[in-house]
């Protein structure tokens, strides 16, 4: 398979092609103009367009669906250059508005879910992605083709920010050294600018490579998917708890370099009477306890073969004012995408 050219950091770039001025261009038409092919690279000299060419795929994912919710979340399925599928989500946090003279005066907020793997090795038994096992990791150019392609296809300018979320398909600390990679093209001033404050890696729980990356210092955002306060319930919720247990994850959260104004996202999948009682908001508490931490409650979101349900409104109100009279900061996330089932895995699941 040929490297991609979104794989790229800028200095990198700046020594793969002659003279090295050329990849802040190439850069321009890659994240300000979004381009999808090099021929379209207007003021590169013809000799290089077609080295490049002959050097680099600059499509690595073709669009085979996209499916769009009542709430705006666009579900994408991908296919990379080896056939295998990805998906990506796009939520739409904020709708745009305009005054009485229809002029537009905020420009709407989005954060893309992004994908890190073809398939996970973490095996979340509420998962489907997790259900086709692990295929193969992807690189750094194929996560950032990712928020490019979404960009173009919602002509989205090179400056509206938005956030990333490393939360889609694959466990994205089980593919690190192409995360970081993605995580520092994504910030290049010279590209799309989007500052490690806006990423988030959310990740099961890697201990080990939550230290790693918190050694790296790169300003990132912390989401952890904890879901049970207990290792018995996490290991059957999560398998990789074995290795990687509640006590480790929380030490390596404690010792991460976290901005003082930002907190550490604890996910918290709430599973009707699973974990949804006010023992396990009691021991949650307990856990968070000295850390700057804001609580994500998601409601399951069942499909079709899981015996797990959805918890009711009442239980995960409950829950969560327990949390906030206990001095945490909590949240319910609505699930975005219900109608066009946005949880991890299930489009491509029903594409196969
Ligand atoms: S929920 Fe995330 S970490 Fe767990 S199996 Fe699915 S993709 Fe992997």
């Amino acid at each position: 398979m040929r490297a991609t050219i979104y794989d790229y950091p800028l200095e990198e770039l700046k020594n793969l092609v002659k003279p090295p001025f050329r990849a802040k261009q190439i850069y321009s038409w890659l994240y300000h103009n979004y381009v999808s092919s090099f021929d379209d690279m207007q003021n590169i000299p013809k000799t290089l367009r077609a080295e490049l060419n002959e050097k680099y795929e600059i499509s690595p994912l073709k669009i085979v669906k996209s499916e769009e919710s009542d709430d705006g979340t666009i579900k994408y399925l991908f296919e990379l250059a080896d056939g295998h599928t990805i998906e990506t989500v796009l939520l739409k946090m904020k709708d745009e508005k305009f005054n009485e003279n229809g002029e537009l005066i905020h420009h709407a907020k989005y954060t893309v879910c992004i994908s890190t793997q073809v398939g996970c090795k973490v095996g979340c038994s509420f998962c489907l992605t997790a259900k086709g096992g692990f295929i193969r990791d992807l690189s750094a150019g194929e996560i950032v083709a990712q928020i490019v392609y979404i960009k173009r296809d919602k002509h989205i300018e090179h400056n509206r920010r938005g956030n990333i979320v490393y939360m889609g398909m694959g466990e994205p600390l089980d593919n690190l050294s192409a995360l970081t990679s993605a995580i520092k093209i994504f910030s290049e001033l010279d590209g799309l600018a989007i500052s490690p404050r806006r990423q988030t890696v959310s990740t099961s729980g890697l201990s080990s490579k939550i230290d790693k990356l918190g050694e790296m210092d790169l300003g990132i955002n912390l989401a952890i998917s904890l879901h049970a306060v207990d290792d018995t319930l996490r290991e059957e919720l999560i398998p990789m708890n074995k290795a990687y247990n509640i006590a480790s994850i929380m030490a390596a959260v404690r010792k991460f370099p976290i901005d003082k104004r930002k907190r550490v996202m604890f996910e918290y999948l709430v599973i009707d009477n699973i974990n949804d009682d006010i023992a396990s908001a009691k021991k949650l508490v307990k856990l968070l306890h000295g850390i700057n931490a804001k609580v994500n409650l998601i409601y399951f979101n069942p499909y079709e073969g899981t015996s797990y349900g959805r918890p009711s409104v009442k239980k995960m109100e409950s829950f969560s004012d327990y949390l906030i009279n206990h001095g945490i900061l909590s949240t319910i996330r609505q699930s975005k995408g219900i109608d066009i089932s946005a949880a991890c895995g299930q489009l491509r699941e029903q594409t196969q």
